[in-house]
């Protein structure tokens, strides 16, 4: 399979054809601002290659990748100031999550005290 998709909008920003505020980098994964941030802090978290959703991740290279996500949101979640007081990585993943670009990518959040169970009319406020 191709490691890029030329009609996905987060494979351009990998190769730089549409602009980003990207805050990491390195050969695996990329980071950037989500430009419709719903939280004091909100990055996205992609891999370089093109794996559409979680249900695509297939064999070894692609759990390596997974890892890296990973590894690289515990250092942007530093670098934005937020490690210590807290945040969450969410994979929207299928109709349900409502996950709109097809391009695997975590979206970490924080910056302020969140609720939870994430459904309409079911927000809980944990201790
Ligand atoms: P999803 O709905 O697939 O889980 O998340 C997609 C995210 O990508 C949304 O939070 C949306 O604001 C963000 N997004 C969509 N287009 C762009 C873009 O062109 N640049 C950036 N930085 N974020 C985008
Ligand atoms: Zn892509």
């Amino acid at each position: 399979m191709a490691n890029s998709d030329r009609n996905c909008l987060f494979c351009k920003i990998v190769s730089g054809d549409i602009p980003a505020d990207i805050v990491y980098r390195d050969e695996h994964v990329l980071a950037f601002r989500d430009i419709n941030p719903a939280a004091p802090q909100h990055l996205l978290i992609i891999p370089v290659k093109h794996i559409a959703s979680l249900n695509d991740l297939v064999g070894d290279e692609d759990t390596i990748i997974a890892g890296h996500i990973m590894q690289a949101a515990k250092v942007v979640a530093k670098e934005a100031g937020i490690g210590e007081s807290g945040y969450r990585l969410v994979f929207n993943t299928g109709p349900d999550s409502l996950q709109s670009v097809f391009h695997i990518h975590g979206h970490l959040i924080g910056g302020e005290r969140m609720g939870w169970p994430p459904f309409p009319g079911a927000s809980v406020e944990h201790g």
